[in-house]
């Protein structure tokens, strides 16, 4: 009865079911299809009077585990597992969608994310309307007759703004719309979007649940009436399922996932306590400080900071590359969530496709980076940039 466990135990035993050998770890079954006792099973099976598997694209053991630990731990009555976190998204978004329908979203999105509202469901005559976010008003004045998506992440990549998820899932329950929570950003940790009144929670399983840097994966979770009627036909016939040799991986992840969140929201705090101290820094933002704008917010919706830090640097570009040249053990990579600590300058990398414009407006400048701490000793993490802060001029 996972769903009367606290977290750190649903993290470790949600969803698991054993074969006749009692193994202890998850088993992998990597097969596509099943084979049945007589054709008359078969016909049963079709018709869905007996329980069972049928065909990998469709479900598959591994997979329903990894899906039934999720669905604990957010609260969910239904999921399904991607093969990446966009893979998600994009099914949680054009399953339920059609032409002439309307999506809000907020502006500050990953993004392939952004792309998909703003690029991709226009060509299929879905509109969209892009908003700043943080502004409840906002989302009241895009609503239209045809709204029937809101979509946000909340923190933000990369700047960390926060939504009030409550807030927009009031104004969506006005004019029955359904809300899409991209939660990758505060982890299945520390916020919990369905209780905050969203209706859908969509994650890339490839960031902290997999912590590991090891593949990619998504999940989309929701209450099974929306599953049903949404998202169950698109997703057999579509065919973005994960590979249960994904979910057996993603489900080790989840197992030690509060342990390494928790080390690594530590040591984002530490480092962004650190930063803030620097003259060569104009600011740092960090949602688990007390100067974050949003701090209000954070405190009611959230049950920890963050493992992201973002900062500006003084010298702009030329100094946030001499920074990350100069950092040892941070490596540069666009990935996050990851067991080791990794640095970006999202302007010339994650958010490059964005104009100018759309980049300000994020509050991405040529001196923003973001640090997405890992689980290594926060004294070494704070001495690396100490040393790479010494070889920026100004
Ligand atoms: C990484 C990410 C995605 C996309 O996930 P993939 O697994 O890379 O496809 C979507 N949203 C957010 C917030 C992300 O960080």
């Amino acid at each position: 009865m996972s769903h009367k466990w606290r977290p750190a135990t649903t993290f470790v035993h949600g969803g698991t079911t054993r074969s006749h050998h009692g193994e202890t770890s998850e088993a992998i079954f990597l097969t596509q299809g099943f084979v049945y006792d007589s054709a008359e099973a078969a016909e049963a099976r079709f018709k869905g009077e007996t329980d069972g598997f049928i065909y990998a694209r469709y479900a598959s053991p591994t997979n329903d585990m990894f899906e039934k630990r999720m669905c604990a731990l957010e609260g969910a009555e239904d999921a399904r597992a991607t093969a990446s976190g966009m893979a998600a998204v994009a099914s949680a978004i054009l399953c339920q969608l059609k032409a002439g329908d309307h999506i809000v979203a907020a502006r500050a999105l990953f993004g392939s994310c952004r792309w998909v509202v703003e690029t991709l469901a226009p060509k299929y005559g879905i509109e969209c309307t892009l908003i700043d976010g943080r502004d409840l008003g906002n989302w009241e004045r895009a609503i239209r007759p045809n709204t029937k998506v809101f979509f946000l992440e909340s923190p933000t990549n990369p700047t960390l703004e926060i939504v009030d998820i409550a807030g927009v899932a009031r104004l969506a329950n006005q004019v029955g719309a359904k809300v899409v929570v991209d939660n990758v950003f505060a982890t299945p940790l520390f916020q919990k979007p369905l209780e905050l009144g969203a209706h859908v929670v969509v994650y890339s399983a490839t960031k902290h649940i997999d912590g590991q840097g090891r593949c990619l994966g998504g999940v989309v979770l929701s209450d099974k009436q929306w599953i049903d009627e949404n998202l169950h036909d698109y997703f057999r016939h579509t065919g973005p399922a994960m590979s249960p040799f994904n979910a057996w991986t993603l489900l080790k992840g989840l197992e030690t996932l509060p342990l390494r969140v928790k080390q690594q929201t530590e040591n984002a705090r530490r480092v962004a306590d650190f930063l803030a101290d620097s003259k060569k820094i104009a600011k740092v933002i960090y949602p688990g400080r007390a100067d974050h704008p949003q701090a209000d917010l954070i405190a009611k919706q959230m049950s920890g900071g963050s493992t992201l830090v973002a900062f500006e640097m003084k010298g702009g570009k030329a100094a946030a590359f001499a920074l990350q040249n100069a950092l040892e053990v941070v490596k540069i990579s666009n990935n996050l969530g990851d067991a080791k600590s990794l640095i970006t300058h999202p302007a010339t990398t994650t958010h490059k496709n964005l104009t100018d414009e759309a980049r300000a407006e994020l509050g991405i400048s040529d001196g923003t980076v973001r640090l997405s701490a890992g689980i290594e000793d926060a004294e070494d993490l704070i001495a690396d940039f100490e040393r790479a802060l010494e070889t920026v001029s100004a």
